[in-house]
C-alpha cells in the first residue's frame, strides 16, 4: 500500500485489489474531507498511469514560455519580461532587473 498526502490533507492511496470480474487491479483512492472515491487501474496499465502522471508533472516540451512584453504604457522599451507567459499581475519584470513596468497592452488595476 502507498499513501501520498497533499498540502490540503487529501490522501491518495494505492492498494492492490481486483475488479468486479476478479482481475488484478491497483486501486487508487482519493480521500478528501467528506468522500473517498476509488480509481481502479488494471495491473497491466499501472505503468501507463504513472507515465501519464509523470508527463503531466513535466513542463511542456522546450523551455517554459515567458511573457516577453517589452513596451511600457509610457512608451519606454524594456528588455523582455522574464515572468511566465500569461502572468496574472499587471506588472512585467525584465530578466536580471529589479525594474517592473506596466506593459502597454495590459490594463492597470483600478
Ligand atoms: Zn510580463
Amino acid at each position: 500500500m502507498f499513501h501520498f498526502i497533499d498540502a490540503d490533507g487529501h490522501r491518495l492511496t494505492a492498494e492492490p485489489g481486483t475488479d468486479l470480474d476478479g482481475n488484478p487491479v491497483t486501486t487508487l483512492w482519493v480521500k478528501g474531507a467528506f468522500a473517498r472515491v476509488p480509481v481502479r487501474i488494471p495491473t497491466d496499465r499501472v505503468e501507463e498511469v504513472i507515465a501519464g502522471i509523470r508527463q503531466t508533472a513535466r513542463p511542456a516540451d522546450g523551455p517554459p514560455r515567458k511573457c516577453g512584453r517589452t513596451k511600457c504604457v509610457s512608451g519606454t522599451e524594456y528588455p523582455p519580461c522574464d515572468r511566465p507567459a500569461g502572468h496574472m499581475a499587471a506588472y512585467c519584470r525584465s530578466a536580471g532587473s529589479a525594474a517592473h513596468f506596466l506593459a502597454a497592452d495590459v490594463e492597470a488595476a483600478p
